[in-house]
Order: C-alpha cells, then sequence, then structure tokens
C-alpha cells in the first residue's frame, strides 16, 4: 500500500516538475481516489470517485488552468503520516488538505446559484 502510494507521489512530482498541469490535475484527482480504494471500503471509494470527477469538472472551469487544487507538498505529509502509522495527524492532514482544496474552489453560493450544468457540459464539447 505504502509503496503503490510513493509510486503515485513520484507520478504527481514528474508531472509538477514538467509543469504538464493537465497530467497533475488528473493525478492529483486519482490520489484521492486511490487512497479511498486501498481503504477496501467500497461504498467509500465510489463516493470519492464520484467527487473527484465533480471536483476535477470544477477546478477545469474556475481555477487558474496554472493552479492545481491540490497543494504541493500536503499528498506527501499525508502518505508520511499513513508510513509512520500516525492515524490521527494522517486524518487531520486530509481534513486541512481537504479544506485548501474547497477554498481553492473559490465558489461562493450567488456562483452556485448561477451555476447551469447545461452550460459547463456545451463546453466540455465545443
Ligand atoms: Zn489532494
Amino acid at each position: 500500500m505504502i509503496k503503490r502510494l510513493q509510486q503515485h507521489l513520484a507520478e504527481e512530482a514528474q508531472a509538477r516538475a514538467e509543469k504538464n498541469h493537465a497530467r497533475l490535475t488528473q493525478l492529483t484527482g486519482d490520489f484521492h481516489i486511490l487512497l479511498a480504494e486501498l481503504s477496501g471500503n467500497s461504498i467509500f471509494s465510489d463516493i470519492v470517485r464520484r467527487l473527484t470527477a465533480l471536483s476535477s469538472l470544477i477546478i477545469s472551469l474556475y481555477d487558474s488552468p496554472a493552479a492545481s487544487a491540490c497543494k504541493d507538498d500536503e499528498h506527501n505529509a499525508i502518505v508520511e503520516a499513513i508510513e509512520k502509522g500516525d492515524a490521527s495527524v494522517a486524518s487531520e492532514l486530509m481534513l486541512e488538505h481537504l479544506e485548501h482544496v474547497e477554498k481553492s474552489l473559490k465558489i461562493d453560493d450567488d456562483e452556485l446559484d448561477d451555476f447551469d450544468i447545461e452550460s459547463v457540459f456545451n463546453e466540455m464539447l465545443s
């Protein structure tokens, strides 16, 4: 499990070094799915998969193209805590991380009122 997570972090680092933002956005989303899958709880990993897909869509719509919603070192810190077997630190770091992700999505209620899912898909298809 640790090996798989470290391998994933190496891929993230490589995409970051190559400034491949599309790949990095994909990989940072995949990190959350991988972590959920490794928990062995299929209902949880299904929920995370759906949330990640939705978040990636929102990131591509609202975030600057140069940014990734997942900050550079936060995944590493989470994996480090898991490696040490420190569950409480790992979950604390993940909660902090998700808060940062949520803030970076920069969506306020006014924007949500205007959220038009049809135009989102039209934009994706164009
Ligand atoms: Zn993340």
